[in-house]
């Protein structure tokens, strides 16, 4: 890792933001941005449920029109589906992670927080299956073919997304392909084997499976990256210095919304003049409009009054969050040296991202969509990486079954086949006076921090005008 910008001196600003990241580190709220009163009942301008990133963006900026914002977060930490925290004596993330200049709300925020930015270094070598097996190849050579097979598998792109912030610019011609898995495309690919193992390595796990992944869905990320190989491969580079944990509470801190944690929200009831959003613990919060900013897997875990209209509930259940999404980080021993790997669809783990060296060996970012893997368990993950490198040592592991978190049901997003075209607009519209932001929504990056800021301004400026009305 090697160090591409540098921070700013201790200003009093990044002396906060030090201290709520401590608070995000050791689960501390009273370290966070909230004034500490617990009051069962209260009133506020607007009521955001959900302290992610779309969440805390929309809070900042309704504040920064002069609105009096209560943030209402279930867990007992902010951050959502990015989860900075420590392993082994070093920093890590247990879900999003890396940032990159074509994000632009993303990046420019960093910049403005004056946080130096990390380069990840890249592999030296990355195991990738072979005729009979898996074998260690050059990065060059593997990331050169797969790339070949990508451009291939994606060669419509630029016709379907010939702008990709704005998805259904072609919606005339989407219908078809958006009927598409990716095992559909990689059917009538006719590939020979030994491509479609190279090819599934890198699509397979995407989407929870190529079974249900929407073909459409790669294709979109794939204009966002300028519908070239080496900077969809480069999109996993960079990360800020302190963490996006970090940039997060920074975000909350300028808010100066009141944030209370262990507060999950179990109904929100809206008369037409005003909003009342209870939590299960019930508390009562009052408000002229609510940005409910949780992941549409949980859409259906609060109470609505008047229900969710049928494309939201159909949104919901379908599932856009990738439902078997696990994460680990693993620290191995110093034979398996700074070495990438990538499996074939329907093996236990699908990657290994190298992240850094240590005193003992090397920790690593390994992906997962096989619900019988536990991904805290050094046994179990050991033995999964031993059928891809067989003398793998592994010292400890730390992992987040996203699926299985009430919270987030889920872990990025990626959409399912008819989802673009038939649910996107619909799963975006405000009901009344609430308003949705999440990641999992956006119209650009969605499954990505990005979208999630861009899905958190989108609501803001829904509800300032609703409001100021
Ligand atoms: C394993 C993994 C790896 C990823 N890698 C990357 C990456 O490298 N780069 C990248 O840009 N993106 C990555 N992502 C995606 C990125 O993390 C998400 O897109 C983004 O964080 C989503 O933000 P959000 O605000 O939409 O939702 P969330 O972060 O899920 O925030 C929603 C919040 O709502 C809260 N909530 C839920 N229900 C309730 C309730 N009833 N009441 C109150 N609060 C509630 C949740 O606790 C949560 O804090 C990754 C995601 C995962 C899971």
């Amino acid at each position: 890792m090697s160090e591409v910008g540098k921070s700013a001196g201790p200003t009093r600003r990044s002396l906060l933001r030090g201290l709520a990241a401590t608070a995000v580190a050791a689960g501390a709220p009273a370290l966070l941005p909230a004034r500490a009163s617990a009051a069962r009942r209260t009133t506020h301008d607007v009521v955001v449920v959900g302290a992610g990133f779309a969440g805390a963006t929309a809070a900042r900026e309704l504040a920064r029109k002069g609105l009096r914002v209560l943030v209402l977060e279930a867990r007992g930490r902010v951050g959502g589906r990015v989860w900075t925290s420590e392993f082994e004596g070093a920093r890590i993330e247990l879900g999003g992670n890396w940032v990159d200049p074509m994000q632009t709300t993303v990046w420019r925020e960093i910049e403005q927080q004056g946080v130096g930015m990390l380069a990840d270094q890249g592999a030296e070598r990355v195991v990738f299956p072979s005729g009979n097996g898996f074998g260690f190849l050059a990065p060059e050579e593997a990331f050169g073919r797969q790339g070949e097979l990508l451009a291939r598998f994606a060669e419509r792109s630029r016709e379907l997304f010939p702008d990709p912030l704005d998805p259904l610019a072609r919606a005339d011609l989407l219908r078809a392909p958006d009927a598409l898995t990716v095992l559909a495309r990689l059917d009538e690919m006719g590939l020979s084997a030994l491509d479609r193992k190279w090819l599934t390595g890198a699509t397979g796990g995407l989407g929870g499976s190529s079974a249900r992944a929407a073909y459409t869905q790669f294709l979109h990320w794939w204009a966002l990256c300028g519908h070239d190989a080496g900077l969809y491969y480069g999109i996993n580079t960079y990360k800020p210095s302190g963490g996006l944990g970090s940039v997060l509470s920074a975000i909350l801190a300028q808010s100066r919304a009141e944030v209370r944690l262990r507060a999950p929200v179990a109904s929100i009831a809206d008369d037409g003049r005003r909003v009342t959003v209870r939590t299960r613990a019930g508390s009562e919060h009052v408000a002229g409009a609510v940005v409910v900013a949780v992941p549409v897997n949980t859409w259906r875990c609060i109470d609505f009054a008047p229900g969710l209209p049928p494309e939201k509930l159909r949104a919901a259940d379908q599932t856009i969050g990738v439902p078997n999404a696990k994460k680990f980080v693993v620290h191995l021993g110093e034979g398996f040296g700074n070495t990438y790997v990538h499996t074939p669809e329907g093996y236990p783990v699908d990657t290994l991202v190298p992240l850094q060296r240590t005193s003992r060996g090397w920790l690593a970012a390994g992906f997962s969509g096989d619900p019988a893997l536990d991904v805290n368990d050094p046994a179990r993950v050991r033995e999964a990486i031993r059928l891809v490198v067989p003398d793998a040592e592994v010292l400890a592991v730390r992992g987040q079954d996203w699926g299985a978190d009430p919270h987030s049901r889920g872990g990025w997003a990626f959409r399912r086949p008819g989802q673009l075209t038939g649910l996107l607009r619909p799963a975006q519209r405000p009901h009344g006076r609430i308003s949705f932001a999440t990641s999992d929504i956006a119209s650009g990056w969605s499954g990505y921090v990005e979208g999630a800021m861009e899905s958190g301004l989108t609501a803001a400026a829904q509800v300032a005008t609703r409001v100021a009305a």
